[in-house]
Parts: C-alpha cells; structure tokens; sequence
C-alpha cells in the first residue's frame, strides 16, 4: 500500500501536480491544438489572472487549460486528492473494496463513490484492440468457463421450459451468469460476460483474443473441441472422471492457472461485491483482469498500477446514465 500520508491524498495542489506529472511526464501540451512545445506554454500565475490554480496558457492557439480538461474531472465536483485515494485504495486491494466501503473511507456519498468504483474500474480496462491477442508462438494459453450468481433475466430453455433453481434455492448451472476466462501462463489474464456460451460464443471470444499460434489448453468440455484445431495444438484434461493435471512428456497439462484467476474473482465477488448488476459484470472484470495483468510477480508496485489507471482514466467517457446500460462481450 502506498503511503496514504502523501499529501496527494488530502491536498488539491498535490493532487494536481501528482496528476501533471502522471499526464504529462514530459511538461504540459495543450489539448485544444495539441502543441507540446514547452517554450510555447506559459503558466498563468499571480493573483491578478490566475482564477483557477494549475492553469497554463498555450501561445500557439492561445487556449487556456488545465491538467484535468479532456478527462472524467473535468466536470467533476469530486476533489482530485478524493479521485487519488480511491484509484489507491480500488488498484491495492487484491479483491476489490466495495461503494460502501469507499463511500465511508472518501466521505462521499454512496452514489458518488458508486460512480466514482466504476469510472475507475472503466479505467482499469484494457484496450484489447491495441493490445491485441495473447499467446503467441510457443506459448500456452488456458481457457475455461465458470458460472457465477444468478442472471437477472433466467435463460430460456427448449421448448419454452425455464430451468428451475436446486433444492436449495440457488440458480442452478443454467441459470447462472457465463464468464469465459482465458490466461496466458506467464502473462496477462482476460475474463469476459457472455449471455451464452455456445462453442460459436466461446470460439469468438477465443479467435478475436488468443493467437492461433498459441497451444491451448481447456478441459473436455465441447465447446473447445472445434475451436482447438484452429490452433497451433489444443491440448485437454477431462474433468469429468477427476483428471485435472496430466504429464506428456515434458509438459504438464492442465488448467490451474485460469482456476486461481477465477478463485481471485470469485472471492472478490462474494467477499466484496454482495450485489452485482449483471449490466456492470464486465467492469468488475476488467477490474480483476487489471490487477492480475499487474501482480507484484510482473514487478509492478502500486504506484505502477494506480498511475496505469489515471492514464487510463483520460480520453474514457462514462456518463452516470451509460454506466447502468447493458454490456456483454
Ligand atoms: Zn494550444
């Protein structure tokens, strides 16, 4: 945990100059007409001109702007210290921390510290197009599927049936929400929500994320068999008669690491996020997806992940209205 005494965390002039530099490691360019030449930007100050601190003055377009034009905190009455600690405390937390735990740690209300989980869980999500697929030649990636809580609009079955819920009351398998994860050993995880998962679903989420190059390891389960030969070897431990590790030669197969991934999540979930609108499912992913893609193995600090976010932060628009809208993957 990063040292919550840093004045970033309580006073607006730290907070600013934290986000400047996070921003612009490079000193300030302008965002109205993207100059970067430092001899060309002035910093307004005295008290006579100076109306809002950290205010810089662009002689080329001959703009006024400020660190947080062009980002969430632009229009936000949420102090930019209250933004640090929560991206602090939301990118430490190995399983998340909760609105009402935020709400009570920020002194903000629960709606804001609502908002405020989710802009920040927004920007924890990776940019898959830039990114591009994981895996790779030589490499292993493990897939599998879980299912977690219950769905908000219980599936259809054939022939019209609705799936009942077990004895005990809980949804039944069918019943359950789908998350698809993918891992590359070694490497970056990528869970993702789907409303079904067919081997048409889970072949899409595979092909557009995992290079075929990869050699693949799933269970026996159906919705890979096909989809495997599209890859460089697909290789598979049956679960169903308890084998879950298998030695071929040098190589032991087996889907252990996508298994503690979703371990991760699914504590978190349980654990911190009690009530999880189906619509905002993806973002708790992206959430977990982050700071695994972040451990501490990968040599990264907190530092690291909480200055990934506020980058992550600048450009991604999410309105209060369109982060209660639907998203699957
Ligand atoms: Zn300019």
């Amino acid at each position: 945990m990063a040292d919550l005494r840093h004045p970033m965390f309580h006073d607006e002039d730290a907070a600013r100059a934290a986000l400047e530099a996070v921003r612009w490691p490079h000193g300030p360019n302008c965002p109205h007409c993207g100059n970067i030449d430092g001899s060309k930007i002035a910093k307004v100050e005295g008290k006579k001109q100076s109306h809002r601190p950290g205010l810089y003055y662009c002689n080329e377009c001959k703009g006024q702007f400020t660190v947080t034009v062009g980002t969430v905190f632009e229009r936000s009455k949420i102090p930019l210290s209250k933004w640090w600690l929560a991206t602090h405390l939301l990118g430490a937390s190995k399983k998340g921390m909760s609105a009402h735990q935020l709400h009570r740690m920020l002194g903000v209300t629960y709606k804001t510290a609502w908002f405020m989980a989710h802009r920040i869980r927004e920007a924890m999500k990776e940019d898959v197009k830039s990114s591009g697929p994981i895996g790779g030649e030589g490499k292993t990636v493990e897939a599998d599927e879980t299912y977690i809580g219950k769905r908000e609009t219980p599936r259809k079955l054939s022939r019209g049936r609705i799936a009942k819920p077990t004895k005990s009351g809980k949804a039944g398998g069918a019943q359950k929400r789908i998350v698809v994860g993918l891992v590359e050993r070694g490497g970056k995880a990528r869970m993702f929500h789907l409303n079904d998962a067919t081997a048409a679903t889970v072949r899409d989420v595979l092909v557009r994320n995992v290079d075929r190059k990869s050699t693949l390891y799933t269970d026996s389960s159906r919705l890979y068999t096909r989809t495997g030969e599209e890859y460089a070897a697909h290789k598979t431990t049956n679960h169903a008669i308890g084998e879950y590790a298998r030695r071929e030669g040098d190589v032991v197969v087996h889907s252990n690491t996508i298994e503690s991934v979703f371990s991760v999540f699914k504590r978190g979930m349980v654990g911190v996020y009690q009530h999880c609108g189906e619509a905002h499912l993806h973002r708790y992913l992206a959430e977990f997806d982050f700071r695994y893609n972040r451990r501490t193995v990968l040599g990264f600090t907190d530092k690291m992940r909480v200055d990934a976010i506020m980058e992550g932060i600048e450009g991604k628009r999410l309105t209060y209205r369109s982060a209660h809208e639907a998203h699957h993957a």
